[in-house]
């Protein structure tokens, strides 16, 4: 008798299990291959591989995929798919609830103007602009129970992750209403630091007068500093950009929050 070892991990040229009939929601398919991205395809998968590893070999991060249908019966990324089954990747479900509140999240080293606007909303956004590393990164979203917002695919498989989530435009108004809309963060504008995610604190002009220069502290009177790094704001016209992008958040996403 001969016996065949089966692969530990199932990849797609394998030809060798039951076949099943695959197709994704529309808003999946920047993540798969062209021919999979309208209706159904057929997948060929080893028998013993789960969904969820079907659909991430497949393309689609776990972290997009919403519920997963199997014959239009919900099941879990644990199901393992037998012959003849038909599966349906749905999208996320926008608002999406994560488990385990306070809401907060990080941010890989490419999404610094993302985190820096997140911060002036109010919205708890750890980022590092050194590249420490995947594992790093991955290991901080599970410690501090953050969701990490990326547009690496191979970093958002990686399974000590907390959440996750893509981010899925390059340029950064997009990016902000992308997540605004997806999570519905609750929005509290000038109450964090941009630099360092620190919460601000109301600030006497007398004892901020060491870190202001002079024309500063003849015109502006409403000042904060960051309990964490010391840095000091205030409002003024030279903020006009930053308060657009605040009435523009409030207008369209504050609504939950009030
Ligand atoms: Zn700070």
């Amino acid at each position: 008798m001969t016996w065949l070892a089966r692969p530990a991990r199932w990849h797609a040229d394998d030809v060798n299990g039951p076949e099943i009939h695959i197709s994704f929601a529309p808003a999946l398919g920047l993540f798969v291959a062209a021919p999979r991205r309208s209706g159904r395809s057929a997948v060929v998968t080893d028998g013993a591989s789960t969904l969820g590893h079907v659909v991430e070999s497949l393309g689609v991060p776990l972290t997009e995929a919403g519920r997963l249908l199997v014959d239009g019966r919900p099941v879990t990324p644990a199901h393992i798919p037998a012959a003849g089954e038909h599966v349906e990747v749905l999208g996320i479900e926008r608002p999406q609830l994560v488990p385990g509140a306070p809401l907060r999240f990080l941010l890989d080293v490419h999404l610094g103007t993302l985190a820096r606007r997140l911060r002036l909303l109010g919205v708890d956004a750890a980022y590092e602009s050194e590249d420490i590393g995947d594992p790093a990164l991955a290991t901080w979203s599970a410690k501090e129970r953050r969701v990490m917002l990326s547009r690496d695919r191979g970093l958002l498989r990686r399974r000590e992750l907390w959440a996750g989530a893509y981010v899925y435009s390059d340029r950064p108004d997009d990016q902000l209403r992308d997540v605004l809309e997806r999570f519905a963060p609750p929005l509290a504008p000038w109450t964090r630091c941009t630099a360092c995610n620190g919460p601000l604190a109301d600030a006497d002009k007398d004892a901020v007068r060491g870190h202001l220069e002079q024309g500063t502290q003849r015109t502006y009177d409403v000042f904060a500093q960051c309990t964490e790094c010391g840095r000091v704001y205030w409002r003024g016209a030279h903020h006009a950009r930053l308060e657009a992008i605040v009435e523009d958040a409030l207008r369209e996403f504050g609504g939950a929050a009030a």
